[in-house]
């Protein structure tokens, strides 16, 4: 397909607002390309060029592209920038100076080479890296047309904003095969197993839906992770678990996907190790220490899941989250691994020396990872401790125990399950502090909720010196949608709103994103685009018109921002439901 082809296709996904309308045009995108170029149109239709795991960023500013705008067109900066002050986008400046400059030679890019020349341009790295992604670019914009040049000036930007996710490319592939959403199931188990959206559109391309069921985990590659749920009592969680049951510490740091393998290249020069976050981003970069206890196992290849957690040194003591936090930096990690170590408590393992383990139940899972870990002599890597137990009474106590030490709660876990990728079940239910009140009475809200920030209201007041006097929250629908909850003012503190105040500006768009469903009077004074997650913490759940979700917070705060989770990954509508019922014990 040519680029010019498939920008057509964007065109038209741009201009609509219905998810099920993209739906279709995806489908019929992914029908017309061929089965060696599927996989790129799906990274290039979510601005990128490799899959999403792989964090390959273009690191390539504005100016940069505005210049190399001016290189390609043969037109002075300062006319960039001054229509780029009009436009407000630089994808829609190269498009007109294309369109003027009806001269230039066009060849016809297929999408394979142009997805080749920007990854080229993101793969530059080094001195004079910026010089020569800004050349690269200027001569790829040189030989396009003027709609191929308005998209792909915007990937590098990260402007190629087209409102949906892998889950609407899941979608379109089931349309794709069967002409409606119902092999959508399939399709995404797949997904969960490999999340890798380029490689699941390809297999489904090339073997249909029995290509898929042939797909297995692989390192290197993440799994999407296991989820919890949530029960109102000890007693309704040991009722759900069966006669016997694991409890172990919840700790409240990073979720580690630990992926080791030998490398495929060389065998001689070891082993690799990648590290996934819980909304699958390669982290690898931060975590170092892990990096080389890992590969000390005495294993050849694994795939860990892992909760990694800040500890004092000097004392053992495990850390607060916000001192696990600060390791969440570019620079300075080597002296960060000094001042912050980290341990990995490893809970799981989901493959081992060549083999899945996914379907096998919890406790031969568990065995497994007692054989590995038991040996070891790392301090990094540590097996989370276990306990098998079977009723109400011995939770409480073991609740009891892991909160005297700090610690968040517990996870229960059911032991004859198989691993759970991507699913939120009752095979884990989590137990945290909030569950039940000292009095082991049910407590209103059981659990914090993810909240997407949506928007901000102007300050008055002590307010106006934070620049902003609340913020609109709400929760995605899975529908593409985000639904209002509350407002969050008074539940912030100074340092609080300063911190909402930075993000705030920082995300501000200049309309109502097309995502957001929001009553009149609750709009706010400026809207955000939805990319931040916010922990809150309120005493109840009351239904309310007012807010679209149809519920409102009593007394929300903020426990923090969590930026280990994507909008998408909030608390959901129908979350919030479930979570009203409990409370109201229906
Ligand atoms: P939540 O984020 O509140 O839904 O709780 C689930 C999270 O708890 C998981 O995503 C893990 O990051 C974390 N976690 C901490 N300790 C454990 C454990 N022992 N088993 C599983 N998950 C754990």
């Amino acid at each position: 397909m040519s680029f010019q082809e498939f920008s057509e296709f964007l065109s038209r996904l741009e201009k609509t607002a219905s998810r099920n309308e993209i739906t279709q045009i995806l489908a019929e995108l992914f029908k017309k390309a061929d089965a060696r170029e599927i996989d790129k149109i799906c990274y290039l239709v979510l601005g990128r060029v490799a899959p999403n795991y792989e964090g390959l960023e273009f690191q390539l500013a504005e100016k940069m592209v505005a210049r190399a705008i001016a290189l390609a067109y043969k037109v002075d900066i300062e006319k960039v920038t001054e229509q780029y002050k009009k436009a407000g986008d630089l994808g829609d400046v190269a498009s007109a100076l294309a369109n003027s400059k009806v001269k230039i030679q066009k060849s016809k890019l297929s999408v394979g080479q142009v997805f080749e020349l920007l990854k080229e341009i993101a793969l530059e790295s080094g001195k004079d890296s910026q010089e020569r992604k800004l050349t690269k670019m200027a001569n790829l914009l040189s030989r396009i047309d003027p709609l191929s040049a308005k998209y792909v000036t915007r990937i590098p930007t990260g402007k190629l904003r087209l409102g949906f996710s892998d889950m609407t490319i899941l979608d379109a592939l089931s349309v794709l095969e069967k002409g409606d959403k119902s092999a959508r199931k399939q399709i995404e188990a797949a997904f969960s197993v490999t999340a890798d959206i380029g490689k699941i559109a390809q297999k489904v391309k090339v073997g249909g839906l029995e290509g898929i069921r042939r797909i297995r985990a692989e390192p290197g590659i993440p799994i999407r992770c296991a989820l919890a749920e949530r029960l109102a009592s000890a007693e309704k969680i040991a009722e759900k678990m069966g006669s016997k049951f694991a409890v172990e510490p919840k700790f409240d740091g990073f979720r580690t996907q630990i992926h080791l393998w030998p490398h495929s290249a060389n065998a001689s020069r070891g082993k690799e190790v990648r590290i996934f976050s819980r909304n699958l981003e390669n982290v690898t970069h931060m975590f170092p220490e892990i990096v080389s206890a890992v590969k000390k196992l005495p294993v050849e290849s694994a795939i860990f899941d892992s909760e990694s957690i800040a500890y004092n040194p000097a004392t053992q003591k495990l850390l607060p989250f916000q001192d696990t936090v600060q390791r969440k930096r570019k620079h300075g990690i080597e002296q960060a691994v000094i001042d912050i170590p980290l341990k990995s408590f490893v809970f799981d393992i989901l493959y081992l020396d060549g083999e899945t383990l996914l379907d096998r139940p919890f406790f031969e899972r568990r065995k497994q990872l007692e054989k590995i870990l038991g040996k070891s002599d790392t301090r990094t890597i540590v097996l989370t401790d276990q306990e098998i137990i079977s009723n109400a009474e011995d939770l409480r106590s073991k609740v009891d125990e892991y909160l005297k030490q700090g610690l968040e709660g517990a996870m229960v876990k059911k032991l004859d399950v198989a691993y759970q990728p991507g699913g939120r079940g009752f095979h884990w239910v989590k137990f945290k502090r909030h569950t039940e009140n000292t009095k082991g009475e049910e407590s209103k809200v059981t659990d914090t909720i993810d909240t997407v920030l949506m928007g901000a209201y102007a300050g008055r007041g002590k307010r106006s010196t934070f620049g902003i006097g609340g913020v609109l929250i709400g929760v995605p629908g899975g529908d593409g949608k985000y639904y209002s909850l509350t407002n969050l003012g008074t539940g912030l503190t100074d340092e609080q709103f300063r911190e909402m105040f930075k993000i705030v500006e920082k995300l501000k768009v200049d309309k109502q994103p097309f995502e957001y469903t929001v009553d009149k009077i609750t709009k706010p004074d400026i809207w955000v685009r939805p990319k931040v997650v916010l922990e809150v913490l309120a005493d109840e759940i009351t239904p309310s018109p007012r807010h679209t979700v149809g519920y409102s917070l009593r007394f929300p705060r903020l426990i923090r921002v969590r930026d280990d989770k994507n909008p998408e990954q909030a608390t959901s509508v129908h979350e919030i439901k479930e979570l009203y019922k409990m409370q109201t014990g229906k």
